[in-house]
């Protein structure tokens, strides 16, 4: 039975050769030459992503209330909070760390993220490549990296994390510093 079917598929193919199927088949890659080339030439050319894409989160650490609503919205827990200096904006003192290895870009903690903080985005990162397995960003270093993609331009591509470990550690101390010298009552 399946060598019939065989045979009438090969049969039907044979007859799709020959001139005309030659010269369709011509036709139709000269059609694309008159057409918008449909692919880009990666890597010197990005692909322009949609306007609602949600790419690798990035965190505005001075504009957080320090409200915890992105950890409570948070589907995979891959965000924590971390305790750090009181200040006039985050009168709580507190701050979110972030594990970008587990997080599924849903989105939900930047719905959650009240309007008058808006510390929460996405980048237009589509992921982070690293040689570990697993990665955990204090807040100042997941503050470092969103301020790094800014300053640097990154955007439509992966990060090669490994390759910027130690810049944004060193970034990160920068932050602290900033953060810490916003503290209430002086620095403590
Ligand atoms: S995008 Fe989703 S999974 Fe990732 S940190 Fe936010 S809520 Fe969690
Ligand atoms: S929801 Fe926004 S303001 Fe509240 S802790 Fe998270 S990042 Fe900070």
């Amino acid at each position: 039975m399946q060598e019939k079917k065989f045979v009438e598929v090969r049969s039907k193919w044979r007859l799709s050769k020959g001139p005309s199927g030659l010269i369709k088949a011509m036709m139709a890659t000269a059609s694309y030459m008159f057409k918008e080339r449909p692919t880009t030439l990666y890597p010197f050319e990005k692909n322009k992503l949609p306007e609602a894409f949600r790419g690798l989160l990035t965190y505005d650490i001075d504009k957080c209330i320090g409200c915890g609503a992105c950890v409570l919205a948070c589907p995979n827990k891959c965000l924590y909070k971390v305790p750090g200096p009181k200040t006039e904006k985050n009168k709580p003192g507190i701050y979110i760390a972030f594990e970008p290895t587990h997080c599924l870009f849903c989105g939900l903690c930047v719905e959650a993220c009240p309007p008058v903080s808006g510390s929460l985005s996405h980048s237009s990162l589509v992921s982070i490549v690293s040689s570990k397995e697993k990665i955990y960003w204090s807040p100042w270093e997941w503050a470092a990296i969103s301020e790094l993609i800014k300053e640097k331009g990154w955007e439509y591509d992966a990060i090669d994390y490994d390759k910027i470990e130690d810049l944004v550690k060193e970034k990160s101390e920068e932050v602290k510093r900033r953060i810490e010298s916003k503290t209430l009552g002086g620095n403590k």
